[in-house]
């Protein structure tokens, strides 16, 4: 009790010391990471129309495979503000404490619908990218995937468009734009661990994409329990066991401290 600090309300350490609870005795969670839980690492969720991403192209235009098919250009150009930022971020402490809850045991799968590999930075292991990643590029001319290394530098401090050293055509970012399927695998392994878990953590996701925001549904009907920590509300809401309403970087530390304590 203790561990908790001051400046949070006693219905927020309520709902933090019950989510630790919940946590510690279901043995097999799972979390679900979205934008939120990146902000405080100054990666801005470019849905939101305060990102400044929407200033000269809109998102959904630019961001859909049609579109990099046909004037990739405009891609690169709306992506490297935000290519720049996540370049330049560093794990905040909401995925230092999931890395050390996961470490711990009490989640096996962090599935997460960010691109920029923070949770790994962070040190967490069983990591699923639903929406794909920016630490590698695929050639859309021969196929051949590269690791990001020099071309996103490249892109990033030059704005160089990154080129296939094969075949000299373009090379797409390994993440999914609109229009694009989800990674076959790692979808079917996300399914899976929602199946088997007991309890699943939403963290800094308004669960408004389709389909990743369905994945809580296949925990749900199976009776795990339902935690979301999220400055707005979801459609699970009425289905969720405890809902926090903050900001992750500040309650996650609290929670995994909770929890490890005991
Ligand atoms: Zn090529």
């Amino acid at each position: 009790m203790n561990s908790i600090q001051n400046g949070i309300s006693r219905e927020v350490r309520r709902a933090i010391e019950n989510a630790a609870g919940l946590i510690r005795s279901a043995g097999k969670g799972v979390v679900l990471t979205g934008a939120g839980i990146s902000t405080p690492s100054g990666i801005p969720d470019f849905r939101s129309r305060g990102s400044g991403l929407w200033e000269r192209y809109n998102p959904m235009e630019v961001a859909s495979l049609s579109a990099f098919r046909y004037q990739p250009e405009k891609f690169f150009a709306w992506f490297h503000p935000l290519a720049e930022k996540i370049f330049n971020a560093l794990p905040n402490p909401a995925h230092h404490a999931l890395a050390i809850l996961e470490k711990a045991g009490y989640f096996h799968t962090i599935i997460t619908q960010n691109i920029d590999g923070l949770h790994q930075r962070a040190g967490a292991k069983e990591v699923l990218e639903v929406h794909g990643t920016l630490q590698s590029l695929t050639c859309i001319g021969c196929f051949h995937q590269y690791p990001s290394d020099s071309y996103i530098t490249n892109y990033v401090e030059n704005g160089e468009t990154p080129r296939c050293p094969g075949c000299g055509q373009i090379l797409k970012p390994d993440i999914i734009l609109y229009e694009e399927q989800l990674p076959r695998q790692i979808w079917q392994k996300a399914r899976q661990a929602c199946y088997d878990c007991n309890i699943i953590l939403v963290a800094g996701s308004s669960l408004e994409v389709i389909p990743v925001a369905t994945l809580p549904l296949e925990a749900l009907d199976r009776n795990a329990h339902l935690i979301i920590i999220n400055q707005s509300s979801t459609y699970l809401d009425p289905r969720a066991k405890i809902i926090i309403r903050g900001d992750v970087a500040e309650i996650l530390p609290l929670i995994s401290q909770e929890v490890l304590d005991d």
